[in-house]
């Protein structure tokens, strides 16, 4: 059972802003001293194995929500490939159908959907009048601000405490990509079409989360292994679809677009050309597409892929870019497991958000990073990691893995 520390009452009336934000619907807060936003949701507790972090999951093939044969475990699927078929088709739930990659809405989503939308406590109108100027101190938008100065002849005037305790709701998308009906299989050992299949699907979903108006951004991702963050061993990668840009997701986008102001480049195009010169940090080059270990990789082993030509989002690229990608992801993901069999790992896509201006100078990338050390307490407090491992040993033996591999293999 979930543990209560207040009722819903008693907690909405500790942030004073009872009448803004259902807590029982997902959302956002701010801790004002660091101005960090955390996302809550807290029903997400509920998962069958939430919590659980060391040990392997101890959901087993016949309890997969997953598996094929359990598709009425799951919500009804937006998107289903069939196996060995290139068509994509609609809305059918998939029971029966011999199926190669389902798309489902998460169970359990981390962001409010739309019945907490309607619910009229948690839509992206409901903000606390702090959060509107995020990021700032919260207090400056209040009209007694002057009260804080060092005045001896005003006597400071706190702002409203619900000013000390922003939040704001966070509606958007979750939805798992089942990336095949095979309970046991890795990564590495999918087909070399499925993998190509699973991108351009990964595409069609981030296309359509672009579209719609409220969406400011969308991460694609997969945790594999419980100690990468996955809850479920079936093969399965997720997307997150907000109605915020994250912090560090504009910070980013504001880096690249003043580069782009300065020299008329792209960063990350002009990454790839020096990387490229140098030679030290690279991995596998084709082509079309790059892979290297980025100069200040903040994890070991950090693998970065992205194009040679300028692309500002993952969803534009032509099937002849996918196909290449693919086996240079499954080829990737094999590196990782012939240095360290059965490691978790995650693989994140940053792709242009949605109605970030073209021309601003965003370069698509793909990230993968095997789970190799902990976050430790230096990590916390600074929130600057300690990296055991040089970039450019790391893609020595990368390099040598990927020479020893089978040059006829896909
Ligand atoms: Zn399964
Ligand atoms: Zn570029």
């Amino acid at each position: 059972m979930k543990p209560e520390l207040a009722s819903k009452s008693e907690r909405s009336a500790l942030a004073g802003d009872s009448e803004l934000v259902d807590y029982d619907c997902p959302h956002s807060r701010m801790d004002v001293i660091t101005g960090r936003w955390t996302l809550f949701a807290n029903h997400r507790g509920e998962r069958p194995n939430d919590f659980v972090f060391t040990a392997t999951p101890k959901m087993t093939q016949e309890g997969c929500p997953f598996c094929k044969g359990n598709e009425a475990s799951t919500p009804d699927p937006v998107m289903i490939l069939p196996r060995d078929d290139s068509g994509a088709t609609g809305q059918a739930s998939g029971e029966g159908t011999d199926w190669g990659i389902r798309v489902v809405p998460n169970k359990y989503p981390a962001v409010g959907t739309r019945s907490c939308e309607s619910s009229g406590s948690a839509g992206s109108s409901a903000v606390s009048p702090a959060a509107k100027h995020s990021g700032d101190p919260v207090w400056q938008s209040y009209p007694n601000q002057a009260g804080y100065s060092r005045s001896a002849e005003r006597q400071p005037t706190p702002p409203p405490d619900a000013a000390l305790f922003p939040v704001r709701g966070i509606t958007g998308g979750h939805e798992v990509f089942i990336e095949s009906p095979e309970h046991f299989t890795s990564f590495a050992d999918l087909d070399l079409g499925q993998v190509a299949n699973l991108l351009r699907v990964y595409q069609a979903r981030l296309g359509h989360w672009a579209q719609q108006p409220s969406i400011r951004y969308v991460s694609l991702f997969k945790n594999a292994g419980p100690s990468a963050g996955a809850s479920l061993l079936h093969p399965h990668s997720q997307l997150i679809a907000v109605t915020e840009m994250p912090q560090a997701i504009r910070a980013t986008i504001d880096r690249m677009r003043r580069y782009h102001a300065r020299t008329g480049c792209c960063l990350q195009c002009d990454v790839v050309r020096a990387e490229l010169r140098s030679r030290r940090r690279l991995i596998a080059v084709t082509d079309r597409l790059i892979a290297y270990c980025p100069f200040a990789s903040y994890l070991p082993m950090l693998l970065r892929i992205t194009t040679r030509q300028h692309a500002e989002r993952f969803e534009d690229l032509g099937d002849d870019d996918i196909d290449d990608l693919a086996r240079l992801i499954r080829r990737s993901i094999g590196w990782l497991n012939s240095l360290y069999p059965d490691v978790a790992y995650n693989f994140l896509i940053h792709t242009r958000p949605p109605q970030a201006a073209a021309q601003q100078g965003f370069h698509w990338s793909f990230e993968l990073f095997p789970r190799l050390t902990q976050i430790a307490g230096f990590e916390w407090s600074c929130d600057t990691v300690i990296n055991p491992l040089l970039p450019e040993d790391a893609a020595t033996r990368l390099r040598a893995v990927a020479l020893r591999e089978n040059p006829l293999r896909d």
